[in-house]
C-alpha cells in the first residue's frame, strides 16, 4: 500500500468521505476480487465501494434465536443451522417436483421437503452448512419442514448473519460479499462517512448517524440495530428524492411565468347553476383549489385524482371556463381518439344552453365555442378548427395529442387539462411547455387512485387534489368471485339472461404480460369459444390491441349503438369507455390482474342507473395461487372504493403495482425505503426537504445534499423515474 505514491487527490482528502468519493473508489486492494469476480460484481451493478456498501443484505439470520435440532417441536417455527447430509429429487403423483434434503446437527436429524422448487436439488448438496427457518410438522412419525426459508451461510459466525441477494448459479456467494463489505467498511473507518443530515433533524426523527447505520446494516449485533440502520438509510433515499422533487417544483414556480386568471368566476358559476345536479362537496372543494391556483401568477401544476365516475369532467370544464372568462382558451387532451370524442360529446352536453355574458359582445352574451381536433378531423373541417385556435374564436378545444402538434397554434392558451396522464408521454408535455412563452395552467386528471405516501413520492412535484366522494344515487356494482365449472356455467346463464333483458355485457380476456400478440390470440380464441359455446346465438363483437384503430372504432360503434350484445375485449377497453347500457362484466383469469386494474376495468359497468354486476373468474387449481389471489378478490368483492382498494393493493403487493413499469424501474432509488411501511419517513423526508430547499434552488447552503441528489438522481438521468412529467 505504502508504495502507491501518486494517489488521486480525493483519496488523500481529509474529513469524512463523501458518497461521491466512495463512488470513485474501486476494489483495488480487496482480497479475492480478480478479473472474474470483477465481472461478476459488474453484472450485479456493483462497480465501486459505494455500490458495495449499498448492496444491502436481503435478510439477516438472527442466530440468537437459533435452536438445536433436538429442540425442534411440531407446530413451533424455529431457526436451526444444520449440515446437509443428502439430497433427493423426484416427482409427486400429480406431477409436482419434490426435492427432499436430509439435514442435521450433532443433536439430531430431520428432513426438508420442497415442492415446486426443482432448483433446490442444484442449490443443496451434502456437506453444505445452511440456516433453515420454518415450522416443523410430523410426517409418518418423523419431523420435517415443508418449503422452509433456507440460507447458505457458509462458515460464518456472529450473532446476526447478513444474507446477500444471490445471482444465479455461478454468482458471488453471500459470504464473499460479506467479506468484501467488511473490507470496505474497514477502509472507510479512518475517515468515516459524511453525514449531510443536520444534527437537529437527526434528533427530531430519531435517526442514527450515517456511518453507524452503514456499519449496522451489514454487521449488526442485534435485530434492533438492523431496523434503526435501515430506517436511517431509507430516510436518506427518501430525502434525496424529495429534495429533488421539492427543488424542481420550486424551480418551475420561480422561473415559469403563468397567468393570473380572474377569480370573478362568473362563467363557472353560470355553468354550475346550469347543471342538472348539485355539485358534490368534493367537486366544490377541488374547483376552489383549482381556482385559487389559477389566480396566482405561478403556473398551476395540479394532479386531480378521482375514481371512475367521481365527476372529474365537471372539474375539468370549470378549469377551462376559468381561462375562457379572462379571454384565454382552454384545451382538454385525452390519450385516444375514442376518449377525445367521448369528452367532446360530454362537454358539449354539459355546456349545452350555457350562454356566457360577454361585455365585448354587442348582444351582451354568447355561447361558448367548443371544437374537436383529432387526426380524424381532416380537410375543410380541420382548417376551420386550426384557424379558430389561431384567431382565438374557439374557446375550448378538445382532442388528442393532435392538439399540440407542430403547426397548431393557439392565440392564447390559458389552461390545459390532461386526462389519464399516464398515457401521455414526456415529449407531449415538453411540447406543451414550449407552445407559449407563458405557461398555461395545467390540471392532470387520473382515475387511478394512489395512496398518499405514494403520491408524495411519484407526484412530488405536483399539487394533489382528490375527489373522494361519489355523486349520489349510484347503484354500486355487485362483484362476485367465480371458480369451478358449476359456478362458471351459472355465470354464463346469468349473462344470457342479462342480454335477454336488453342489457349489454363485456367479457374481458386474460392479460398476457408483454405480448400484445399472444393477448390478441387469446382474445380470438375466447371469442370463438363463446360464439360456439356458452353464448351461441348472441351478437358478439371482438376488440383487441392488434386491430387497426378504424376496426376498433367500428366494433365500439356497434356496441355503443347496441347492435352487439356482448363485447369480447382485451384491456383496450380499460380507459374511459362509457356505455351506460352495459351492466355486466365478466373478467376471465381475473387472477392475472392487480386490484387497481380490476377496479379500473370494473368501472366500465355501473355507468347508468341500472344495477350492475362484475364477475371475477378464476380457474386456478393450485392452492397456493388461490391463497395468493384470494385477498385481492375478497377486497374487490367487499369494496368499491378505489382509494381503499389502492391502499389494500399497496399492503398486499407492495409498491410495484401502483407505479407503472417506468417508475418501478426507478425503484432503484428506493432500495430500503418502502412506500408501504415507511409512511412516517416519507412525510418526514418531505418536510425536511422543504426546509432544506427553502427559496434557494441552488441548495448553496446544503452542498452535500445537493451533491448526493446529483450523484443519485441527476447524473444517472433518473429524473424521469422520479418525476412523472
Ligand atoms: P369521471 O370522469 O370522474 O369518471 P364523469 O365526470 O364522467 O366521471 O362523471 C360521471 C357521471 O356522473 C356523468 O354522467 C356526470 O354527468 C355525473 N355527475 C358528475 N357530477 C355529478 C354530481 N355532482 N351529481 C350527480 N351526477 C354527477
Ligand atoms: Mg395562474
Amino acid at each position: 500500500m505504502s508504495s502507491r505514491k501518486t494517489e488521486p487527490a480525493e483519496e488523500t482528502g481529509t474529513g469524512p468521505l463523501t458518497l461521491a468519493e466512495l463512488q470513485a473508489k474501486d476494489f483495488e486492494g480487496f482480497k479475492g476480487i480478480g478479473e472474474k469476480r470483477l465481472a461478476d460484481l459488474h453484472a450485479l451493478e456493483v462497480d465501486s465501494v459505494l455500490d458495495l456498501l449499498m448492496y444491502y443484505p436481503r435478510r439477516w439470520v438472527d442466530r440468537t434465536q437459533e435452536c438445536r435440532v433436538c429442540d425442534l417441536a411440531a407446530g413451533a417455527s424455529a431457526l436451526v443451522v444444520v449440515d446437509v447430509l443428502s439430497v433427493d429429487k423426484r416427482s409427486t403423483r400429480n406431477g409436482r417436483s419434490m426435492v427432499s434434503a436430509r439435514v442435521g446437527d450433532d443433536t439430531g436429524k430431520f428432513t426438508l421437503t420442497f415442492f415446486n422448487q426443482p432448483w433446490r436439488s442444484r442449490q443443496l448438496y451434502a456437506g453444505l452448512t445452511i440456516s433453515v427457518w420454518g415450522k416443523p410438522d410430523t410426517y409418518r412419525g418423523a419431523l420435517q419442514m415443508t418449503n422452509p426459508i433456507v440460507d447458505l451461510i457458509g462458515d460464518r459466525t456472529g450473532r446476526i448473519v447478513p444474507i446477500y441477494p444471490q445471482s444465479g448459479d455461478n454468482g458471488v456467494k453471500t459470504w464473499e460479499m460479506a467479506k468484501w463489505v467488511e473490507t470496505a467498511l474497514r477502509k472507510c473507518a479512518p475517515r468515516g462517512v459524511d453525514d449531510p443530515v443536520p444534527d437537529g433533524v437527526r434528533r427530531k426523527y430519531n435517526l442514527v448517524p450515517r456511518f453507524e447505520a452503514m456499519k449496522s446494516i451489514h454487521l449488526p449485533s442485534s435485530m434492533d440495530e438492523v431496523e434503526s440502520a435501515r430506517r436511517r438509510l431509507a430516510f436518506d433515499e427518501l430525502l434525496r428524492v424529495q429534495t429533488y422533487l421539492v427543488r424542481e417544483k420550486k424551480r418551475i414556480e420561480q422561473s415559469a411565468r403563468g397567468i393570473a386568471h380572474s377569480t370573478r368566476s362568473v362563467f363557472v358559476n353560470q355553468f354550475i347553476e346550469n347543471l342538472s345536479f348539485p355539485l358534490t362537496s368534493a367537486q366544490r372543494r377541488v374547483i376552489d383549489e383549482v381556482s385559487t391556483d389559477m389566480s396566482r401568477t405561478v403556473p398551476m401544476n395540479r394532479l386531480l385524482q378521482g375514481d371512475v365516475g367521481s365527476g372529474k369532467t365537471v372539474v375539468a370544464v370549470a378549469t377551462l371556463l376559468t381561462a375562457v372568462e379572462g379571454g384565454y382558451q382552454g384545451a382538454l387532451m385525452a390519450p385516444t381518439e375514442v376518449l377525445a370524442e367521448q369528452h367532446f360529446a360530454g362537454v358539449t352536453r354539459l355546456l349545452d344552453g350555457l350562454v356566457v355574458s360577454d361585455p365585448d359582445n354587442l348582444f351582451g352574451d354568447r355561447p361558448v365555442r367548443v371544437e374537436l381536433l383529432t387526426n380524424r378531423i381532416t380537410g375543410e373541417q380541420r382548417r376551420r378548427v386550426v384557424a379558430g385556435l389561431a384567431d382565438g374564436s374557439i374557446d375550448i378545444a378538445i382532442g388528442t395529442h393532435a392538439l399540440i402538434q407542430k403547426g397548431i397554434e393557439f392565440k392564447s392558451l390559458g389552461a390545459v387539462v390532461v386526462d389519464e396522464q399516464h398515457r401521455f408521454g414526456v415529449e407531449q408535455r415538453a411540447r406543451l411547455r414550449e407552445m407559449s412563452e407563458i405557461r398555461p395552467d395545467t390540471l392532470v386528471m387520473t382515475a387511478t387512485p394512489i395512496p398518499r405516501t405514494a403520491a408524495l413520492t411519484i407526484f412530488g412535484d405536483l399539487d394533489v387534489s382528490v375527489l373522494d366522494e361519489m355523486p349520489p344515487g349510484r347503484t354500486p356494482i355487485v362483484t362476485h368471485a367465480v371458480a369451478g365449472e358449476a359456478e362458471t356455467s351459472a355465470m354464463w346463464a346469468a349473462v344470457r339472461e342479462t342480454v335477454g333483458r336488453g342489457d349489454q355485457v363485456y367479457v374481458v380476456c386474460p392479460l398476457v404480460e408483454d405480448s400484445e400478440k399472444l393477448e390478441a390470440a387469446s382474445a380470438e380464441a375466447t371469442f370463438t369459444d363463446l360464439c360456439d359455446g356458452e353464448l351461441a346465438g348472441l351478437r358478439i363483437g371482438l376488440m383487441h390491441g392488434r386491430m387497426k384503430s378504424t376496426e376498433k372504432d367500428v366494433v365500439m360503434g356497434s356496441f355503443r349503438r347496441a347492435d352487439l350484445d356482448v363485447l369480447v375485449a382485451t384491456t383496450v377497453i380499460e380507459v374511459g369507455v362509457d356505455v351506460p347500457n352495459a351492466t355486466q362484466m365478466v373478467i376471465l383469469d381475473a387472477d392475472r390482474f392487480g386490484i387497481a386494474q380490476l377496479h379500473q376495468l370494473r368501472g366500465r359497468v355501473g355507468r347508468g342507473d341500472k344495477a350492475s354486476t362484475c364477475w371475477l373468474v378464476t380457474r386456478l387449481s393450485d392452492d397456493e395461487l388461490i391463497a395468493e389471489m384470494k385477498p385481492r378478490i375478497e377486497a374487490l368483492v367487499a369494496s368499491t372504493d378505489g382509494f381503499d382498494l389502492a391502499e389494500i393493493d399497496l399492503q398486499l403487493r407492495g409498491e410495484g403495482t401502483i407505479m407503472d413499469k417506468r417508475q418501478s424501474g426507478g425503484s432503484d432509488d428506493l432500495k430500503l425505503a418502502s412506500l408501504k411501511t415507511d409512511r412516517d419517513l416519507i412525510e418526514a423526508a418531505r418536510e425536511v426537504a422543504i426546509g432544506i430547499v427553502g427559496d434557494d434552488t441552488s441548495l448553496a447552503a446544503h452542498p452535500h445534499i445537493r451533491d448526493e441528489v446529483q450523484l443519485f438522481i441527476e447524473d444517472p438521468g433518473r429524473e424521469d423515474f422520479v418525476v412523472r412529467n
